[in-house]
């Protein structure tokens, strides 16, 4: 048998430290210092401080929505948001979500209903949410997956003609658009993350869109039981403000954005043509036409055409240092408790099918061109010894 020249089976790992998945984008020390030099001689920390409040309003405008409210993290801003459009009952999500936007639902006193989705978009679609909708239902929360946009406009009239409300996770969304416009103006609400992992990041961080200024007032309420004396106007309020040096961070991380969206985009290209030629492995498409932010290096393993399954490739990219993720794995119908979702035992077939096979790979700020080009050596070896592969792995069983 030839032996693969790969980690697995004794060759030195390719990269000699772990590369992670989404490498964060940082800025350079120096502007971080000075930022944070301005806050310890204001002294002024937390509270809806100048940093906060240049954020929203610079966050608003390249948005182009009336209001924009940062807040601790995207969970918490689902959690308030959620609260804040007064939901009861039922909303529907897709099982294809990173748990978070299930879990603020919860914590919102409310049950998430699983949906599945499209095979080629990943997302909510209509024909999918329709038989789903019942008298307990109050709103339908789209996601965005991959920055690519969650059928906007369908869902829209949809659930304009039945009274439902309807507001996006957009975590993944920043800088991207669909029909020329910016995600953040879609629905009643978007809701966008500033996590480590995502285009902006502010160390943790998220906020809140919307052009509904008495849902504004709302938001402003419950994120935070310092603002006003009295203390009984919302049912819950919580504290979900974010904090100065979180603010100091996001706008670093606005000031980088087109330059960070131009990096990861190259890196896009780099994996793009990489992976071109090798068989059963297709990387996720962003329209030439829409505005994407090319964070998500997501590829669809096929085992039948590649030679081995996403799990095993997982695996053996592991033990060369490329540490990927199965992203969304699994569907949230999975992942949660049964007794906190309406319908726990729906069959959800593309969700299962796609947990099984979508696999992200490595971007950001710290890799090169060159590391992708030998990420992607890494996994055309893989199939080019996929036979030697399977069987080794067949003998040990
Ligand atoms: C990151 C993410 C969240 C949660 O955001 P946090 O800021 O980490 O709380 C929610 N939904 C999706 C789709 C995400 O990717």
């Amino acid at each position: 048998m030839r032996t693969p020249p790969l980690a697995a089976f004794g060759q030195p790992p390719a990269f000699s430290a772990p590369l992670h998945v989404a490498q964060v984008n940082l800025p350079e020390w120096g502007r971080v210092e000075n930022a944070f030099r301005g806050i310890f001689e204001r002294r002024y920390f937390a509270n809806h401080g100048p940093l906060v409040r240049e954020l929203e309003t610079r966050f608003a405008e390249t948005v182009g929505v009336g209001h924009a409210l940062a807040m601790t993290n995207g969970t918490v801003a689902l959690m308030v948001l959620a609260r804040a459009l007064e939901l009861t009952g039922e909303v529907i999500v897709p099982a294809f979500t990173f748990p978070a936007t299930a879990q603020a639902l919860i914590w919102a006193g409310l049950k998430p209903v699983v949906c599945d989705v499209d095979p080629r978009t990943h997302m909510l679609e209509v024909d999918l949410v329709r038989p789903l909708v019942t008298d307990r239902t109050s709103a339908i929360l789209g996601v965005h997956a991959w920055g690519r946009a969650c059928d906007p406009d369908e869902l829209e009239a949809f659930t304009r003609d039945r009274g439902l409300v309807l507001f996006f996770d957009a975590c993944h969304a920043i800088a991207c658009t669909h029909s020329g416009k910016p995600i953040g103006r879609f629905g009643a609400a978007e809701v966008f993350s500033f996590h480590a992992t995502k285009i902006m990041n502010a160390a943790e961080g998220g906020c809140v869109v919307t052009n509904d200024a008495g849902l504004a007032k709302r938001l402003r309420t419950i994120r935070s039981f310092h603002q006003q004396e009295t203390f009984g106007l919302a049912s819950a309020r919580l504290n979900g403000k974010m904090s100065e040096a979180q603010a100091a961070l996001a706008l670093l991380s606005l000031d980088d954005l087109t330059q960070n969206v131009f990096r990861n985009r190259q890196r896009y290209q780099a994996y793009a043509g990489g992976l071109s030629d090798v068989p059963g492995v297709s990387l996720i498409r962003y329209s030439e036409n829409e505005g994407n932010n090319f964070q998500y290096i997501i590829v669809d393993v096929d085992a039948d055409r590649f030679g081995v399954d996403r799990d095993l490739l997982l695996d053996l990219l592991g033990k060369e240092n490329v540490v990927c993720r199965r992203h969304f794995y699994p569907g949230i119908h999975r992942a949660l408790p049964a007794a906190q979702l309406a319908n726990p035992d729906a069959a959800l077939p593309v969700t299962d099918w796609l947990s099984s096979r979508l696999l992200q790979l490595p971007s950001g700020q710290s890799i090169s061109p060159d590391d992708v080009a030998r990420i992607c050596d890494i996994i055309r070896t893989v199939h080019r010894y996929s036979k030697e592969i399977k069987n080794h792995s067949s003998d040990q069983k």
